[in-house]
């Protein structure tokens, strides 16, 4: 019966703050002396969902009965500062490093993890003028233990389109670099701080011919897809009898397929040896030639490995019109480190994670036509197609 109330209580709250009514919300929560441990547990969860402003009046509401925590702090710090209440945030700052400190490393980190990091990106948002970045970053030296040292918790330029990417969170990357998230205001693109490992993750790949997560286990049922619906995609939109070039093109069983199926296809790849479509690498051009010229590019899980999608781009644009390439779209809202498996932590290898809007800001910002299956499958051209055609092909061949 109790455990029914609980589940009620917590229903009816996130119910109640997600409507965004704060009278009712605080009608809700001051009308019943709900258990102390509730309302912790309560604030803890609005702030991992970056509901500051709920989490702020519970935090207030504990203050009021005598209770410490360091749940607490942080909502009464940070949401002191976004509703102006320096009373409060004092409140809050007043206890914070303490109840930090007294954490072991591990619980440092998962603390900063579940209800810092979600936070950050509001309190930059409300900020406004030097003096109130001055005032956010008061609260954020504060966790310093749980970030790598000199870490900068500013926003960066987004490396598709230029705005403004604020830090989103920071994962575990190879199981021991703590490794930064910054996400684009302006076109939702997801990017890591400057990949310093990248070498180390392509090691296996290199040297011991790992197995990469385009080659798993159902890679080969995948590539034998891809070639149903490349070729239907070839001889309805593109000059089938052209030049193709597969970029990142692994093992080559997709080259090789895709020539049995008489296709003029070539290989290329930087990290992976080509087993399957032997003689049949693409030549890179000669300098003062004009390099070769492909009727299309195909790209497959590569966009999400691109360190510089737009260098990477434009590399590929001066060897073709256009470029189908697949990468899973990155769900809205952004899910945390350990809620996608695309982020593909172990391996370290993943580092740029595309919304629709990314792609479809890169596409306006080159100039170039964008279409999508609307989930992992693009295309980007330099002259118009038919949406309609592709989405059909996608769906009866994809
Ligand atoms: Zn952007």
């Amino acid at each position: 019966m109790e455990h029914n109330e609980q589940d009620e209580f917590f229903e009816t709250l996130f119910r109640l703050d997600a409507c965004d009514d704060t009278h009712e919300f605080l009608d809700f929560v001051q009308g019943k002396r709900h258990a102390t441990k509730d309302l912790l547990t309560a604030a803890s969860q609005l702030l991992s969902k970056g509901r500051v402003r709920s989490a702020y009046i519970l935090a207030m509401l504990l203050a009021k009965r005598g209770q410490r925590h360091l749940t607490m702090s942080v909502a009464l710090s940070v949401g002191g500062l976004i509703y102006g209440n320096s009373i409060e945030e004092e409140n809050g700052l007043q206890h914070l490093q303490a109840q930090f400190d007294a954490l072991s490393v591990e619980e440092q980190q998962k603390t900063y993890d579940h209800i810092v990091a979600p936070i950050v990106a509001h309190l930059w948002l409300c900020s406004i003028g030097k003096a109130d970045n001055e005032r956010v970053m008061r609260i954020l030296q504060h966790f310093r233990a749980a970030v790598p040292d000199g870490f900068d918790w500013r926003a960066k330029v987004c490396k598709l389109c230029g705005g403004s990417a604020e830090y989103w969170f920071h994962a575990q990357v190879l199981g021991r670099y703590r490794v930064a998230y910054h996400l684009c205001e302006q076109c939702d693109f997801l990017f890591t701080e400057e990949p310093y490992w990248l070498a180390e993750s392509y090691e296996g790949v290199i040297k011991r011919q790992e197995v990469d997560d385009k080659d798993d286990a159902d890679g080969v049922a995948r590539t034998m897809r891809l070639k149903e619906f490349v070729s239907m995609l070839l001889r309805n939109l593109f000059d089938a009898q052209g030049k193709f070039l597969d970029y990142g093109g692994s093992y080559g069983l997709f080259v090789r397929l895709m020539r049995d199926e008489g296709f003029e296809f070539y290989w290329q790849d930087n990290y992976c040896p080509n087993l399957f479509a032997r003689g049949f690498e693409a030549v890179a051009a000669v300098e003062g030639e004009a390099e070769s010229r492909y009727e299309l590019v195909t790209a497959f899980e590569c966009f999400q490995h691109f360190v510089d999608p737009v260098q990477e781009l434009d590399h590929i644009f001066a060897q073709s019109d256009a470029v189908l390439f697949t990468t899973r779209l990155l769900p809205n809202p952004v899910p945390k480190a350990d809620e996608w498996s695309y982020y593909a932590l172990e391996s370290g290898r993943h580092v740029s994670f595309y919304s629709a809007k990314s792609l479809r800001t890169l596409a306006k910002n080159k100039d170039l036509t964008f279409l999508s299956n609307g989930t992992d499958t693009h295309l980007l051209a330099k002259r118009h197609i038919s949406s309609g055609v592709f989405k059909g092909i996608s769906r009866w061949g994809g």
